[in-house]
């Protein structure tokens, strides 16, 4: 078989477009026709170096589609079932998976995460292995990849909706409701507006946090976040944001502070920006390098709490079909989200918009 799909052959150069050799699925696999695909953060950390990863590779995580074939053995999903793709494998029998930490599994550690269990690939280009990002690999019409990676979900759910629940609303809404557990009444600060961030804000408007705080550097990104629940916006360009954040909240700082970006100076932010007994929540992925100085004194004498959330610490097969339901049940908006779509060959445009900051979340559609 073969399926086009977009190949990034070096660190720093556009995506390629092309058509790849598919191999069938082996044992405990399935082929999936993607439907749509998410542009997000995640893909173009690879594409500019600073997450190094062995290329050629398809990039592509955040997407949905319908199973078309199963290999061998496969009994959790049949051809014809709609299902977004999870990023993170599921053995379903390690130490974390057993207790309900699924994004942390490491059942499958003995090969790397870009190829499958067996430690080949499914695609190829003229004869050699093309890597698959996660495993999956979803920038391409169709993906052979682990079935314990696809979660069934509900047939009614657009397809746009269900490729982003499997990246930046798992991860935004999950870091709200499943890992820092903000509850009704509570004061939230928001840093980075963007396909992750405007999620957490609509989970903080979804756990009844009474005060939102949305903190980017651009006007449209606030604009987006009061659309999604911000009570209140602050572009950082413009002086402190931790004497703001405290100025809104009677000195004290918010109940919780998540940084949606991922680098040296928001993580201090959130820390700093959390009142005593307050919680700081790392959520966007920050380059390999990046350390940040974190004041001990402040954490002792606040216990004040810091914490990385990985995925939104989701277990896809309980919160994917969880976060279909509100989706259909209005209580989270990802029609707004969705402010941006492509076809396949405008994969380019669409990372060149997401990195301008001119998008929500844009999402390629396949035909
Ligand atoms: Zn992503
Ligand atoms: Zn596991």
């Amino acid at each position: 078989m073969r399926t086009r799909a977009a190949v990034l052959r070096k660190a720093g150069t556009p995506w390629e477009v092309t058509e790849l050799e598919l191999d069938p699925p082996k044992a405990n696999e399935v082929r999936v026709q993607v439907k749509a695909a998410g542009v997000c953060m995640s893909d173009w950390h690879i594409m500019n170096g600073d997450w190094p990863m062995p290329l050629p590779m398809v990039l592509g995580h955040e997407a949905a589609g319908i199973v078309v074939e199963n290999g061998p053995d496969v009994i959790a999903v049949k051809p014809g079932d709609h299902v977004i793709f999870s990023f993170r494998p599921h053995c379903g029998r390690c130490r974390y998976c057993s207790s309900g930490r699924t994004v942390l599994c490491v059942g499958h550690n003995d090969t790397p995460r870009w190829v499958m269990h067996d430690g080949t690939t499914r695609v190829r280009l003229n004869g050699e292995p093309v890597n698959q990002m996660a495993r999956i690999g979803t920038f391409s019409e169709c993906v052979v990849c682990p079935a314990e990676q696809v979660i069934r979900i509900r047939e009614d759910l657009p397809f746009t909706h269900a490729a982003i629940i499997g990246c930046s609303v798992a991860t935004g809404v999950g870091a709200v409701i499943r890992h820092a557990r903000v509850a009704a009444g509570d004061s939230v600060l928001v840093i980075g507006c963007g396909g992750v961030g405007l999620n957490v804000v609509q989970g903080a408007r979804l756990a009844g946090a009474r005060t939102i705080i949305a903190c980017d550097l651009l006007d449209n990104k606030l604009a987006y976040a009061k659309t999604f629940g911000a009570t209140h916006t602050i572009n950082a360009k413009l002086g402190d944001v931790v004497k703001r954040v405290q100025a809104l909240t009677g000195g004290l700082g918010v109940d919780a502070a998540f940084d949606a970006i991922g680098g040296e100076a928001t993580a201090l932010q959130a820390l700093d920006a959390v009142a005593p007994g307050g919680h700081a929540v790392l959520v966007g992925i920050p380059a390999f390098a990046v350390r940040a100085p974190i004041s001990p004194f402040n954490m002792v004498f606040g216990e004040k709490t810091i914490s990385g959330t990985y995925y939104g610490s989701v277990r896809p097969d309980i919160d994917f079909p969880i976060l279909a339901d509100l989706d259909m049940d209005k209580k989270l908006n990802l029609d707004d989200l969705i402010s941006r779509t492509y076809k396949f060959d405008e994969i380019n445009e669409g990372f060149r918009l997401l990195v301008s900051g001119s998008v929500a979340r844009g999402v390629i559609e396949f035909d």
